[in-house]
C-alpha cells in the first residue's frame, strides 16, 4: 500500500461516521500520515430562491460552521488524535472536499460509502462525486447500516 503523507478525512457527523474514523485512525498510525478532519456546511443561501437577502440565513452558515469547529475540536481530543488538526468550509460538499484536498496536498481522501444522502444507493451522493472528481487516491469505507 502507499505510503501516505497527508490523509483527508471527510467528517459529516452522521451516526456511521464513528466507523470511518475508526478506520481512518488505522491507517493513520500505519503510515504515519498527518490527517486533516473537514466538515463542510452546506451553503444554505442555495434554499432560498427570493430576492432580498434575510440577515439570519446570511449569518446561518458562519453559526453552523462555529458548531462544526467545536465538534471536530472535541472529536480531536475524544480520541487522542495525533499529527491531525481539521478546517471548516462551507459550500457544496463533494466540490469543497476535492478543492481542500487539493489545496492541502493531501495524498489520500477517507469517507463513508454514505451518510446523511445516500440511504437507498450503494454510494452516497457526496462519496460519488468525490471519486470522480479527485485528483487523488479516495478510499471509501463501507458503512454497514442504512
Ligand atoms: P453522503 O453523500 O451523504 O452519503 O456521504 C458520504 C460520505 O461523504 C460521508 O460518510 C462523509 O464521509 C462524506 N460527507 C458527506 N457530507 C459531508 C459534509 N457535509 N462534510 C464532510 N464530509 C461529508
Amino acid at each position: 500500500m502507499a505510503n501516505y503523507q497527508h490523509i483527508l478525512v471527510a467528517v459529516d457527523f452522521s451516526k456511521d461516521f464513528e466507523a470511518v474514523l475508526a478506520k481512518a485512525i488505522e491507517l493513520q498510525k500505519v503510515s504515519s500520515a498527518k490527517m486533516t478532519l473537514v466538515h463542510v456546511v452546506e451553503y444554505t443561501g442555495a434554499m432560498y430562491t427570493g430576492e432580498i437577502p434575510l440577515p439570519e440565513d446570511l449569518d446561518l452558515d458562519q453559526r453552523l460552521a462555529k458548531q462544526a469547529e467545536t465538534k471536530l475540536e472535541a472529536m480531536i481530543k475524544e480520541h487522542l488524535l495525533q499529527n491531525t488538526s481539521f478546517l471548516v468550509e462551507i459550500g457544496t460538499p463533494k466540490r469543497e472536499i476535492v478543492r481542500v484536498a487539493e489545496e492541502q496536498q493531501a495524498d489520500l481522501i477517507i469517507l463513508g460509502s454514505h451518510g446523511r444522502h445516500g440511504l437507498q444507493l450503494l454510494l452516497g451522493s457526496t462519496a460519488n462525486g468525490v471519486l470522480h472528481l479527485a485528483q487523488c487516491d479516495v478510499l471509501a469505507i463501507r458503512v454497514e447500516s442504512a
